[in-house]
């Protein structure tokens, strides 16, 4: 394997006296697409908001693209430079425009001239198929066209990695193909590290390198998403599929 981008070593956290994330050794390949799942509570959303340090983990280590994530605030900056995160609510900003919510962050933390900003988030805006909405507000949009946005924001600051968080799990169904369709799609032509939480089996099928299955904190068991669908190994993961199936 090439060397990873991300590195997990015995990674810990707790919240509080409750040991959410246990032992957990992971690495991750320059673009690599990982789907990880698992039940409700099983420490998903955590693992991945470590990687970008919206979560601290307490022991262990965990490399990002060559920085080590400590409480050093510079190591943090650096690593949310090349992180990107999708959340399951698009978390867009209600009182800017589509365009504005794309600008912002290359404006004001890249640094990047308006114009060129502009022309960029068009691009990306296009990328997901939604350019004529980038004058209206997040609130005058579908939640599956608002989500959309909130993919074209992140990759708007070009990042190296892209994180989502069950990103069509709060949208009504028949919205969910039109978000699948722009993930799958960026997944393909984009070579980017993605890591993404979601129990949808077909876009992992499409798309994942490797399924990883968490229970509990740990990681259960791991394998390419044929494998592991087809042929799950352990009782755990039987049982979580035979309920999402
Ligand atoms: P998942 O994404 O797999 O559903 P989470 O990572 O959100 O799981 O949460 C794992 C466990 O940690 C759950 O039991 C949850 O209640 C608990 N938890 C999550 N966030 C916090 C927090 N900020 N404080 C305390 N407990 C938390
Ligand atoms: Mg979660």
């Amino acid at each position: 394997m090439a060397e990873p981008i991300i590195t997990m070593r015995d990674l810990n956290k707790w919240y509080g006296q409750f040991h959410v994330l246990k032992h957990i050794d992971l690495e991750v390949a320059p673009g690599e697409r990982i789907v990880v799942c698992g039940p409700s509570g099983s420490g998903k959303s955590t693992l991945i908001r470590c990687i970008n340090r919206l979560e601290e983990h307490q022991q262990g280590q965990l490399i990002v693209n060559g920085t080590e994530l400590t409480n050093d605030i510079k190591n943090v900056e650096t690593i949310r430079r090349d992180v990107g995160m999708v959340f399951q609510h698009f978390n867009l900003f209600p009182h800017l425009t589509v365009l504005e919510n794309l600008t912002l962050g290359p404006v004001w933390v890249l640094k990047r001239p308006k114009a060129e900003a502009e022309q960029t988030a068009m691009k990306y805006l296009e990328r997901v198929r939604i350019p004529e909405q980038a004058n209206k507000y997040p609130g005058q949009l579908s939640g599956g066209q608002q989500q959309r946005v909130a993919i074209a924001r992140s990759l708007c600051m070009s990042p190296k990695i892209m994180l989502f968080d069950e990103p069509t799990s709060a949208l009504d169904p028949e919205m969910v193909k039109e978000v699948l369709d722009v993930m799958v799609g960026l997944a393909k032509e984009s070579g980017m590290t993605m890591l993404c939480v979601t129990h949808e089996m077909g876009f992992a099928r499409k798309v994942a390198d490797r399924v990883i299955f968490m229970d509990r904190g740990e990681i259960i068991e791991q394998n390419s998403p044929d494998a592991f669908f087809d042929h799950p190994q352990n009782e755990r993961t039987r049982l979580f599929l035979s309920q999402i199936l």
